[in-house]
């Protein structure tokens, strides 16, 4: 089976303080910390035990620039065959539909049987995935939590449905899908991993590579803009805890009992 995984390099909030940058367009991206998407990363675990169960290959691309390249050798490093680079100075200030474009025509150029995103990322926005399956006329299931191969034309995918439910779907290959945290338990990628893919070639495609009219993506292609970003007035009542984690902990459970909500 050949899987394709789309990643997206995103700023790690477990090591960083976001703060909203001076013209309050975005966060503060400078000295940040970066990461794989969470949620990608789950979505590279679950093609890398696929391709080990029925063989096949495991690509993994971004939209991105050079630096966005260390998030694929890093999945390399996790186990994924290739990794793909798509940069180009007409793809900055992409919105969603600008992303789902730009990797449909990168995925037009393989053949792939299962095309998996990440459910959501850094933006929250979660429109990648869908947007690339009606792109593509392809079929498409959102927050899955579960994959089980039936054959080469069939799986059968669990989703999380609100209220703890759980759905299960057959759904026709090709199709694409969007993978849920849970969904399994990602491998630890050690420093031995990534010296190993260290000098492994990522080839680069632009939109010249990729047959896409620059006008159509990018920030004049974006149909969605960003008005404002900032974070909302507190509300009437609401109070910021203070201290450190385990200060914060202990007003937390006061707090808690003072209001009968444990005893
Ligand atoms: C006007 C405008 C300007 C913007 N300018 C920038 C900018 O300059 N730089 C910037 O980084 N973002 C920019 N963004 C945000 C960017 O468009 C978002 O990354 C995109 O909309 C996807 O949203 P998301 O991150 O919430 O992804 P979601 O839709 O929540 O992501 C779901 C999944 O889609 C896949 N995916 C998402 N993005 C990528 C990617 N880049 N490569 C591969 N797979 C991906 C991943 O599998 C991910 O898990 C801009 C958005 C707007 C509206």
């Amino acid at each position: 089976m050949e899987i394709l995984v789309c990643v997206k390099r995103v700023p790690d909030t477990s090591e960083n303080e976001i703060e909203i940058n001076s013209d309050g367009s975005d966060i503060e991206r400078d000295d940040l910390v970066y990461s794989v998407n969470e949620w990608d990363n789950y979505a590279v675990e679950e093609a890398i035990q696929i391709r080990d169960n029925v063989g096949g290959s495991v690509t993994v691309v971004t939209v991105g620039d050079e630096e966005d390249e260390e998030v694929l050798r890093r999945e390399m490093a996790m186990g994924a065959d290739n990794g793909i680079l798509i940069s180009d100075d007409a793809f900055e200030g992409s919105d969603g539909k600008g992303i789902a474009s730009i990797l449909k025509a990168e995925i037009e150029k393989g053949k792939y049987d299962l095309i998996m995103t990440g459910a959501q990322a850094d933006a929250g926005a979660g429109q990648v995935g869908g947007m690339l399956a009606a792109m593509m006329d392809l079929p498409y299931a959102s927050l899955v939590n579960s994959i089980d191969i039936i054959d080469d034309k069939k799986i059968k995918a669990g989703r999380e449905v609100e209220g703890g439910n759980q759905e299960m779907n057959e759904i026709d290959l090709p199709c694409v899908l969007s993978i849920q945290t849970g969904i399994n338990e990602p491998r630890y990628v050690g420093i031995r991993g990534i010296r190993k893919v260290a000098s492994v070639e990522i080839p680069v495609h632009g939109a010249s590579d990729l047959g896409i009219d620059a006008s159509s993506v990018g920030e004049n292609g974006a149909k969605v803009k960003r008005l404002d970003y900032y974070l909302p007035d507190l509300g009437e009542g609401a109070e910021m805890l203070e201290g450190s984690t385990d200060e914060i902990v202990e007003k937390m459970i006061e707090l808690l009992k003072s209001k009968g909500g444990i005893k």
